[in-house]
């Protein structure tokens, strides 16, 4: 947008702190499936005016203030790995506030409990590493641990490949600190900041519980005739003082595509993945008709680790169920990160889309969720299913599906998708946020009680909507 008087900002983000010109594109969308498969002219749509980038918390409260006097819209940002559209722009003249030159560190291993201290803009696998030089981790790892950043966390409420264990990023979140329009940044509870995907400030800090490193992993593996079985071991397995760090059950179609009971890299890099995924984006159809071939059998990986004072407790002894030994589980261990958002934007590339839907449900409604959301999505796409994030009422329910035929039939797939799960009074969100994929389903994701949180915070912060216009309420 011509006349945008960035220069009033200089002082405050000095050389490197604003960026205009050609880089602005790739602020344009996030890791948004459907945005992934948009045109130049879907794309242009979203530029922004100007990426600023506060090197301090003061500088980002300074443009917040400068945004707030001058009527500009705000898209806080992380390392833009949501999935759903939170940090596309939604307005003309919007400037993006990327967040990711916020890194202080501060270690508090002896206070009530140990935390660390954290700039809102570290990324989870350097942060990771940090704290491991020092003997201390993280409790929260999402598969985008390399892509994403802490306080993209708290915006999305995310949720950890270790979340069956310590909950999600708001089980183990002690505090923020958010800038906010009039220009001020301040401690804070995380909780209004939790899913509110940036409309409510930037965050600029925020303080995680750690643990010590673990001193042992085991894995388990198990294959169960079906999913009724698999659940019903989970459910006991949920049961204890010490549930596992990672439970998962895969589908039968879900379980080869990860390759989990293949010796080797699997199915999950190299010129064998290449191919099948040619042929699944052209031949949903087909591939769907063959689906059955692979059995009904299900299969369930747990991860359980040891670290004072909270020690190996064992898996419940499974009931008509094969022992797999360790294999499928280390296979799963090594593979947790690789699906990154380059991958996606090679499958958008070659013509194909690929997605997720995510749903919270309890495991009574499970079975039929699971087959209502596949058959929803036949029609359209190649889908299939794997339950993770247990807690001791419910799991989610993760179905992947992927199919050709551009946005149109990507589009409609999803909403059938999310159509069948809230038919069933699934959440039709669990781990991802909102954005803009969800906001159609926000009544089926969110209570009303929350809802109309969100909607007091929302005015007494920006009654004027400059914080990540469009989102949450639009
Ligand atoms: C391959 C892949 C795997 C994934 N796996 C998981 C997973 O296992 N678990 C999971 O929970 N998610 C997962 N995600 C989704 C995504 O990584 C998370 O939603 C993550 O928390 C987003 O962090 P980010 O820094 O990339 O945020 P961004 O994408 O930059 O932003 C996300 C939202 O948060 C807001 N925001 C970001 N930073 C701030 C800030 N400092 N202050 C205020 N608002 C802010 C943005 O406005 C936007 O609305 C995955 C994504 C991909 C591509």
């Amino acid at each position: 947008m011509k006349g945008l008087p960035l220069d009033e900002l200089y002082e405050h983000l000095g050389p490197g702190g604003i960026a205009t010109g050609d880089c602005l594109r790739a602020f344009a969308r996030d890791s948004w499936p459907q945005a992934l498969g948009w045109s130049e002219a879907e794309l242009s749509a979203h530029v922004p005016a100007a990426v600023l980038r506060p090197a301090t918390e003061g500088a980002a409260a300074a443009a917040l203030a400068w945004a707030a006097r001058r009527g500009v819209a705000v898209v806080p940002r992380g390392a833009g790995s949501g999935v759903l559209g939170g940090a596309v722009p939604m307005q003309e003249g919007s400037v993006v506030l990327d967040l990711r030159r916020l890194t202080e560190f501060e270690l508090i291993p002896d206070g009530r409990e140990p935390v660390v201290r954290v700039g809102a803009g570290w990324l989870g696998g350097e942060l990771e590493r940090r704290l491991n030089i020092l003997g201390w981790s993280l409790l929260n790892f999402p598969q985008s641990m390399e892509d994403s950043t802490v306080g993209g966390w708290i915006a999305t409420d995310a949720y950890g490949q270790l979340s069956t264990r310590y909950g999600g990023v708001r089980a183990q979140v002690r505090g923020v600190r958010a800038a906010g329009l009039d220009g001020l940044a301040r401690a804070e509870a995380a909780e209004p900041h939790l899913g509110a995907e940036g409309t409510l400030g930037a965050l600029t800090e925020v303080t995680l519980r750690v643990r010590p490193s673990p001193l042992t992993r085991r894995h388990f593996a198990y294959e169960f005739p079906g999913p009724e079985e698999a659940m019903a071991w989970a459910g006991e397995a949920m049961k204890g003082d010490g549930p596992p760090s990672v439970l998962r059950l895969y589908g039968p179609v879900d379980a080869f595509f990860n390759g989990l009971k293949r010796r080797g890299e699997g199915a999950s890099s190299g010129a064998l993945r290449s191919r099948v995924e040619a042929l699944l984006l052209k031949r949903t159809g087909w591939l769907n008709a063959l689906t059955p071939l692979l059995g009904e059998r299900w299969l369930a990986v747990a991860v359980y680790e040891d670290e004072e004072p909270y020690l190996f407790a064992a898996p419940p002894v499974p009931r008509d169920a094969v022992d797999l030994g360790e294999g499928p589980s280390l296979r799963w261990w090594k593979r947790r990160y690789h699906l990154s958002k380059e991958r996606l934007e090679r499958t958008f590339a070659a013509g194909g889309f690929v997605d997720t839907a995510d749903f919270w449900a309890p495991l009574s409604l499970m079975t039929r969720l699971d087959a209502d959301v596949r058959a929803a999505l036949r029609p359209h796409a190649l889908a299939f299913s794997h339950l993770s994030h247990f807690d001791r009422t419910g799991a989610c329910l993760y179905v992947t599906f992927a199919g050709s035929g551009g946005g149109e039939r990507h589009a409609r797939a999803w909403t059938a998708a999310l159509e069948a799960g809230k038919a069933l009074g699934a959440c039709v969100n669990h781990h991802h946020g909102i954005g803009l994929g969800k906001l159609p389903w926000l009544g089926s994701a969110w209570t009303a009680d929350r809802i109309q949180a969100w909607r007091e915070e929302k005015r007494a912060r920006d009654p004027r909507n400059l914080l990540n216009p469009g989102k949450i309420c639009p």
